[in-house]
Formats: C-alpha cells, sequence, structure tokens
C-alpha cells in the first residue's frame, strides 16, 4: 500500500475528472459502496476457487464474529447496493458510476499495489448487446481522452449457464489428456475452474491452450447471437477490436460477453488498462430480481504510469495558476499583507505567499520559481503609508498602488 504524495495528485485528479465527466454525458450516476463489506458477498459473487477470493482478499474478523473483507473489486458492492436499496424499481436501465480505492493482496511487482483504485462503470437491468457495446465504447473513450495511442480492445464471449457447463466439461477432458504437460498451477485449477488454463501465461501451458476447444465454437444459439451483435455493434463504432478466444476474465460472475483494453508501445503490450464483461446472473445470484447487467472497471494505477512514461506529462498535467506572488518586509507589513491576503480570496484570485520567510530576496526568489507573472511588495514604508508596490516579475518594473485599489487593479491586469 502506498501513498499518493502531492506530486502525484494532479495525475489522479485528471483521471478522474475525465471520468466524472465521461460519466455524465453518458447519464451515470456516481455511486459510493463501503470499502467493507460481508466476505460472503465476494466468495459467493466473484467466485471462491477464484484467485482474488482465495489468495487475494484481505479478510478481517470484527468482535461480534462477523467476518468482513476489503473490497477486492467494484461490481459485487454495487449490486449489493442495487438489490438492498431497490433499485429495479427505478427506470431501466440504471447506469451507476463509481471510482475509489480497492484491495488485493497481490505480490508486490512494478506497478501494482495491495491499495490500488479503479473507474468502474456498470449498467444494470438491459440484456440488449448494445449495452455490451456501449461499455466498450466508453472505456475506449476514456482512455483516448487521456491520449493514449494504439489502443486494442480484446473480446470473447465465455457463455452462459447453457453452454458453459458443457464446455467447461469438453475442456475438462482435453486438459486430463494434456495434464503431464500443464504447469503445477494449472494442473490445481483444472479440477477447480480449467477455464483459468486459458488465462496462464507460462510457456508451459501455451501448446495445451492453442489446441484447446474454443469457447466461441460451442455457444448456444441465445450466445452466439449476441455476441454477433456486439460484433456488430463494435463494427459499427469503427472500434479496433480482435477476437481473443483465450479471453476468460479471473471471476465467476460473467457470462457471454468480456473484454480488456490495451495499449501497444514499442515495448510491446503493458498489462490490461481497463476490462469488463456481461454478468447477467450475479444480482439474482446475491439474492435480487433477475437483472441482466454489463460493466467494467480501469485501473487508475496502470493509467498514471502509463501516462508518466510518456513523459509529456507537462502537456496533460496543468500546473496550478499562481500568477500573483505577496512578498513583505517588516512586522507591519506582515499583518497587512495576512489582510491583504484575504481580500485575494474573497475576490476568487489565486494568490501565492510566503508569510514565514522575511528576507524579499529569498521571497522573490520563490515568486520566480513559482513562475508568477506580478511580484506584490509591502515593505515598511508601503505598510505605514498604505501602499503596495506591483513589481512586474519579467521587465523588472515598479510602480505604487493604494492598497485598496491593487486586488481590483490586478483583478484587471489578469483579464488582459
Ligand atoms: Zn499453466
Ligand atoms: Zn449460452
Amino acid at each position: 500500500m502506498h501513498d499518493i504524495l502531492p506530486e502525484d495528485q494532479p495525475f489522479f485528479g485528471k483521471v478522474y475528472k475525465e471520468a466524472d465527466e465521461i460519466a455524465e454525458f453518458y447519464g451515470f450516476q456516481k455511486i459510493d459502496t463501503p470499502v467493507v463489506e460481508d466476505a460472503e458477498l465476494f466468495s459467493r459473487g466473484i467466485g471462491l476457487s477464484t484467485d482474488i477470493v482465495e489468495k487475494e482478499m484481505f479478510g478481517l474478523r470484527t468482535k461480534g464474529g462477523d467476518y468482513l473483507a476489503l473490497r477486492p473489486e467494484f461490481t459485487a458492492g454495487i449490486a449489493r447496493s442495487y438489490i438492498e436499496h431497490g433499485m429495479f424499481n427505478m427506470p431501466q436501465p440504471l447506469k451507476l458510476y463509481s471510482r475509489g480505492p480497492l484491495f488485493r493482496y497481490e505480490h508486490p511487482q512494478a506497478g501494482r499495489y495491495r491499495q490500488f483504485h479503479q473507474v468502474d462503470f456498470e449498467v444494470f437491468g438491459e440484456k440488449s448487446a448494445v449495452i455490451d457495446a456501449q461499455i466498450i465504447q466508453i472505456f475506449y473513450n476514456f482512455l483516448k481522452e487521456l491520449k493514449f495511442k494504439n489502443l486494442i480492445i480484446e473480446v470473447n464471449s465465455i457463455g452462459d449457464s447453457q453452454c458453459r457447463p458443457y464446455y467447461k466439461k469438453l475442456l475438462g477432458n482435453y486438459l486430463r489428456s494434456r495434464e503431464n504437460s500443464l504447469c503445477a498451477d494449472c494442473r490445481r485449477r483444472m479440477r477447480e475452474n480449467p477455464l483459468r488454463i486459458l488465462d496462464c501465461k507460462e510457456e508451459k501451458c501455451q501448446p495445451v491452450k492453442a489446441q484447446a476447444p474454443q469457447i466461441v465454437d460451442h455457444l448456444c444459439e441465445q450466445c452466439n447471437a449476441h455476441f454477433k451483435s456486439v460484433l456488430e455493434f463494435l463494427d459499427e463504432l469503427e472500434l479496433p477490436y480482435h477476437l481473443n478466444p483465450y479471453l476468460v476474465r479471473g471471476l465467476d460472475y460473467y457470462t457471454k460477453t468480456v473484454f480488456e483494453i490495451f495499449e501497444d508501445t514499442e515495448e510491446g503490450r503493458q498489462s490490461a488498462l481497463a476490462g469488463g464483461g456481461r454478468f447477467d446472473s450475479l444480482v439474482k445470484m446475491l439474492g435480487g430480481k433477475d437483472a441482466p447487467a454489463c460493466g467494467g472497471a480501469a485501473g487508475v494505477e496502470r493509467i498514471i504510469r502509463a501516462v508518466k512514461e510518456r513523459a509529456k506529462t507537462d502537456q496533460i498535467i496543468p500546473a496550478a495558476e499562481k500568477k500573483i506572488f505577496l512578498a513583505q518586509l517588516g512586522e507591519l507589513a506582515k499583518r497587512k499583507s495576512l489582510k491583504l491576503f484575504e481580500e485575494f480570496r474573497k475576490a476568487r484570485i489565486s494568490v501565492a505567499e510566503s508569510f514565514g520567510r522575511d528576507s524579499l530576496k529569498t521571497q522573490l526568489r520563490s515568486a520566480d520559481r513559482l513562475g508568477s507573472e506580478y511580484a506584490l511588495i509591502l515593505g515598511q514604508k508601503e505598510a505605514l503609508d498604505g501602499t503596495v508596490i506591483i513589481r512586474d516579475m519579467k521587465t523588472g518594473h515598479q510602480e505604487t498602488i493604494k492598497m485598496e485599489k491593487v486586488v481590483n487593479e490586478m483583478q484587471k491586469r489578469l483579464r488582459k
């Protein structure tokens, strides 16, 4: 877990601002759920034999004996809230948006943290494939706004309760015949969740994967039609996608469409920036009504890391604007400038200061470093006369002005 230091805050601010704008444009309402939930919500929703629940969840026992968990993802908590507050009675589809911290016990590695942040969009109560395509479009646009280039979308369908059990059996049979060629992890997965083997990145498992039966060839009629329809919408939107038959995502609640978005860079492909899919049975599984749904999430730290690597940070992160620096010299001047500073605050003009410093030279150096256009100087004489010196930091030109007129005067100059 890590501190988000002041120098990183503008990056977070930028990512969240883009997400807020996207949410507003596409009609998503913001929701915040607690960071702690009943652990059972995640074991039921995400699945007991998934890595997230089995290895990565932070659990805690309360004094009352309840077993809680820090949320490892957004969807289950939002679905819980959707049920608890009867949101299925509201006009559907209901579009919900969230952002904030999530927690997973990960092995420390570059760009991975145990407390991390995501931006999350979910649509409840709509089964049409147009929503799947729009969710993908939303994350694609979000990344585009953050200046990502060469984005590539990978999509797959993992079927539903009609067709997946049959495919799982088929895959299981195939894998058993190749058991000795699988890595240790996959030999364990084979019994619990054979689909996860398609996710395996181990060199050893690649030849086995390459010959494995593919789920798209075994979808039921309904899933097949849905997937075809999603792809037609993606074509219509002219989104750059390709089919990845190995994409399964590590969560049990997905049905039909799953997707991930990557950036292709010169160093090759990094981990996914965003991903998600359809989860038609989650709400019902958690005790709610039958509410088909689709959504996704984008990893904020991963996005920021890529943005920083692009090294053009100054272009997308505007520096805070402090065009005026207030400098003072002497006890009386310090008192008067403290008051003057408040006058600027009332006028909503941002002013930098260094009240703790006594040397004028040091203060003017600070003004220079901040790139201020003007320094306002209050010395002993000015404090007694009720005046202020306005110094143009570029030309060094100085003039004296009555103190009560200075806010007005600066307002005029900044407008120019
Ligand atoms: Zn493997
Ligand atoms: Zn199906």
